[in-house]
């Protein structure tokens, strides 16, 4: 996944009754967490707009006057009300913050109801040409939400598109409604909390392909390929789940499908994966391509399921989705594509030594991140982990990364906690592998 950290801008305008009722005191811990977001988009693919309504379910965590605080792009919020009438908000960069009544209680949940309109130039791609709308990194450009990835909560997202239109979303879909103007209401809900920055859609002129694994419906759309060209593109889903599954510890259930939709680097998003139409292309011609189409699928554990607690350690998603997608590879091609890859890292990680590049795979700010912060964390990060794989042999590697797996699946992780599950199932101290690979720099291969 590509990644936009968003730099605040200190805006005054409307905030002093805020700042007068001390509200901005805690940088980490929030004052207000999210439940559930509810939310319906009417998106323009020809204006390339959208006009939304969004339903909040939050919980205070202190009594008193709490301060809501949402990512919101560059969106324009036109009303923020509570069931008993209009509530304070005032924008700070791309920041909204809603003042909720005084005499809400820590614990005591309350709905929160946007309206928004916008203009996205990146979160959501319009495109006409195509026939397509599809979300790409940030959700906060076109749904008002929490970016952070510690933040998770359930999500019914229902999108307007024309009646033409086939699209995906997020958990299962509960509804397709026509509506007025030949255009039809899709619902979707996502009932296991997850981070907003796999929350997403994708809508198109699509074929599609069915198929059942167990325990798994899969579907694969394109707009180029044909049936069997989506087949064989994706042949190995299933396969590659139960692998993932296995070395989680955990399976994968439910419905997960993948888009090649116009142009994209390749995203995960909870139950789904978009990825190109020339990538598409690339995998039909050279199956050992499906490298993306492995990472992506491994995210639905390491990085959905087990996500990163800030995006300092955001390792533990790419470099993670990077190695098990190797691992893949080794199971579907042999050793030798595997090697291959891990030679890839090894030079990549040389390069950034050589180059005085190096940085440990923690960040203390990941802010606006180079193409060297981004190979430390995907490729010297997979490197780390062939490295530990091979430091501790199979049995004590995979039963560590099943643990850990397994123990964090639903929440938000620190290279510590990965750290501590690897100790305890290796029954070994690996503070200087760590020290030298993990949380050190300048490591020599
Ligand atoms: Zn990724």
């Amino acid at each position: 996944m590509p990644l936009m950290v968003l730099s605040r801008q200190r805006v005054a305008r409307c905030l002093t009754v805020l700042i007068a009722a001390g509200a901005f005191s805690s940088a980490i811990a929030r004052d207000v967490d999210v439940l559930a977001y509810r939310v319906r988009i009417d998106p323009d693919l020809a204006a390339r707009s959208l006009t939304g309504a969004e339903t909040v379910q939050v919980v205070a965590n202190i009594t008193g006057t709490a301060v809501l605080e949402l990512d919101a792009g560059g969106l324009t919020i036109d009303s923020v009300t509570s069931d008993a009438g209009p509530l304070v908000f005032a924008r700070e960069g791309k920041q909204l913050r809603v003042m909720l009544p005084a005499t809400l209680h820590a614990g005591q949940p309350m709905d929160v109801h946007l309206t928004y309109h916008g203009k996205p130039t990146f979160g959501l791609e319009f495109h006409p040409e195509t026939e397509q709308l599809y979300t790409i990194f940030s959700t906060s450009e076109w749904l008002p939400s929490i970016d952070a990835p510690d933040a998770r909560a359930t999500l019914d997202l229902s999108v307007a598109v024309p009646a033409t239109f086939d699209a995906i979303g997020n958990g299962r879909m509960v509804s397709r409604t026509p509506l007025e103007h030949g255009r039809v209401l899709y619902r979707w809900q996502q009932d296991v909390p997850v981070p907003g920055f796999v929350y997403g859609f994708a809508a198109g002129r699509f074929h599609g392909v069915d198929q059942k694994a167990p325990g798994v419906s899969l579907r694969f759309l394109s707009r180029d390929l044909g049936k069997d060209q989506l087949k064989q593109v994706f042949g190995d889903t299933a396969d590659m789940l139960a692998f993932f599954g296995d070395k989680a510890g955990t399976p994968y259930t439910g419905s997960y499908q993948q888009a090649l939709v116009t142009d994209t680097i390749g995203q995960e998003l909870a139950g789904f994966a978009l990825m190109s139409e020339a990538y598409g292309q690339d995998v039909l011609k050279d199956p050992t391509r499906e490298d993306l189409i492995a990472h992506e699928a491994a995210h639905q554990w390491w990085g959905i399921r087990v996500t990163c607690e800030s995006w300092n350690d955001f390792w533990l998603n790419e470099g993670f989705a990077n190695f098990m997608a190797a691992a893949w590879a080794q199971h579907r091609f042999g050793d030798a594509v595997y090697d291959a890859t891990v030679d890839r890292w090894r030079q990549r990680v040389e390069r950034l030594v050589s180059e005085g590049k190096d940085h440990p795979l923690v960040y203390t700010q990941w802010v606006k991140p180079t193409r060297d912060d981004r190979a430390v964390v995907y490729q010297k990060g997979a490197y780390a982990l062939h490295l530990l794989r091979r430091e501790l042999g199979e049995d004590a590697f995979w039963k560590g990364i099943r643990d850990y797996t397994r123990q964090f699946a639903g929440k938000s992780v620190t290279t510590a906690d990965f750290r501590k599950s690897m100790e305890l199932s290796s029954g070994r101290d690996l503070s200087a592998f760590f020290a030298r690979w993990v949380t050190g720099k300048n490591a020599h291969p």
